[in-house]
């Protein structure tokens, strides 16, 4: 191996078993994923990169790819082969005149909203601030600002990418156009991105939003409520709705109402939601936007148990809500929410076609994300939620790629939809030995 290695020569880092910070660039947001690279490449810039990518095509390694580490199928990190790791890939520069922004894809999306937010600027990115931008991106990108300014891929304007051939190249609309097309939402497919390129909006700095939420007794009567109100919603109010339980153990039901428009027009819209019912809490207030992307931060912490299911659901129908409401009553961790995302506005409007990012349509993107401290309780808690699963695939519609789980290999072709087979054409023109595999995979045509 040391001879191997020899071979391998970049700017940054090379870390081996043994090496003191070896096991922490190895760790993911999921615990559940222990993965073991022959070596891990602490990429510092595109030739660093391109060195990987000859070296791991030389030796015939396999590969994988970490951003911000945070997708719960874990592909970020490897068995045995080659890890390219640009979390130390940090630099962020906004062009205020022109409204744009650059991200290398270590960034993480707090860092992102930090420096844009101060120029009175953002983009739509996710809505847990520890997400890395890269993966984010390139799988689609569903945020509170999707329904004003579409998801994060129809934001991005180009991007820097080292091809399997370890070729280096921009992406944009006149440059590789099929393969601008297939990063917005094709994930990490095609390529590794260095750099990316957004669009950004005049924004903030403050929006109106927070939880309300109510006894498990409600559940039905608000979330019956929420699915009719947020059908006639303007793009600027974007919602989640879900299932948790609070810190001091009390199962709850709760919509999470966030507007993103004019602070004087923020009541007018909410006031329907926050009158509906009678609340345990009512924590609606006006906050950064900063603050309204770490909101959930809480319920998400790095580095325990998970595992998850995802779809989505064109309808909040009562024998889904009744089906969800029997299992949440039995759910074996406390730690475990199940949620409802609304993507709507921009975001659904745009056509199916524009971009490789599948299923546009308005809809709720649904999570039973599944979480737990102890190794002991992964078979129960795994088992919920297959069983879980099991009874309401049947109503969804299609899936976001960078929600699918490690063991959702079958379903990436529903993350696309009339999108996939161009994906694959595509795949098969820059990919053709499907050297960029540790990811939701499209295989060549
Ligand atoms: C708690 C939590 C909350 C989330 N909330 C949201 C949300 O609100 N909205 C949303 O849209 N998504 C959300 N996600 C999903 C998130 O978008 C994905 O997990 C995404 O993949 C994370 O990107 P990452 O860079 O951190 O991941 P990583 O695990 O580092 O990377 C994921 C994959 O992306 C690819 N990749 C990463 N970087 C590059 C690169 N530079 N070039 C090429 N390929 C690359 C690789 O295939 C890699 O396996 C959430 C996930 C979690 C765990």
């Amino acid at each position: 191996m040391s001879t191997q290695l020899q071979q391998l020569v970049i700017k940054g880092k090379i870390l081996t078993a043994g090496d003191a910070e070896y096991d922490n660039a190895r760790k993911v947001w999921n615990a559940m994923i222990d993965r073991k690279p022959a070596f891990i490449a602490q990429c510092t810039n595109a030739d660093d990169i391109s060195e990987c990518v000859r070296f791991a095509k030389k030796n015939n390694m396999i590969v994988s790819v970490k951003g911000g580490g945070h997708n719960v199928a874990g592909n970020a990190v490897c068995d045995g082969g080659l890890m390219i790791d640009l979390s130390k890939m940090k630099e962020i520069k906004v062009d205020f005149a022109n409204k744009t922004a650059t991200a290398e894809p270590g960034v993480i999306l707090r860092e992102f909203d930090a420096a844009t937010i101060q120029h009175g600027l953002a983009t739509t990115g996710g809505t847990v601030s520890d997400t890395g931008l890269a993966g984010l991106t390139l799988g689609g990108g569903l945020g509170w600002l999707m329904g004003r300014f579409g998801i994060t891929a129809d934001n991005l304007l180009s991007a820097e990418m080292v091809l399997a051939n370890g070729e280096q190249v921009t992406v944009d609309e006149k440059n590789h156009p099929d393969l601008y097309w297939a990063i917005q939402g094709g994930g990490g497919n095609f390529g590794i991105v260095s750099k990316f390129k957004y669009q950004l909006h005049s924004f903030g700095p403050n929006v109106v939003a927070g939880m309300i939420l109510y006894p498990m007794e409600q559940a039905k009567a608000v979330m019956s409520f929420y699915r009719e109100y947020a059908r006639s919603m303007p793009d600027e109010l974007m919602a989640y709705s879900g299932f948790i339980v609070t810190p001091d153990g009390l199962p709850v039901t709760f919509v999470l109402p966030a507007w993103m428009g004019d602070i004087e027009e923020a009541d007018k819209h909410i006031a329907p939601m926050r009158a509906f019912g009678t609340p345990l809490a009512d924590m609606v207030t006006e906050m950064p936007y900063t603050a309204l992307q770490s909101i959930l931060d809480a319920a998400a912490p790095t580095g325990i148990r998970r595992y998850w299911k995802s779809g989505y659901f064109t309808e909040l129908s009562d024998e889904l809500l009744d089906i969800v409401l029997k299992y949440v009553a039995t759910r074996p961790s406390p730690m475990s929410p199940v949620l409802f995302f609304h993507m709507r506005g921009a975001a659904a409007r745009t056509a199916l076609e524009a971009t490789a990012f599948g299923n546009r349509r308005d809809q709720w993107d649904s999570d039973i994300i599944s979480q737990w401290l102890d190794a002991a309780d992964d078979e129960k808690n795994i088992t919920w939620t297959r069983n879980f699963w099991k009874e309401i695939e049947p109503l969804t519609n299609g899936v976001y790629v960078n929600h699918l789980g490690s063991d959702d290999d079958p379903r990436v072709a529903n993350a696309y939809g009339s999108n996939f087979e161009r994906l694959k054409a595509i795949k098969k023109k820059y990919d053709p030995d499907n050297f960029f595999r540790m990811n939701n995979n499209i295989k060549p045509a």
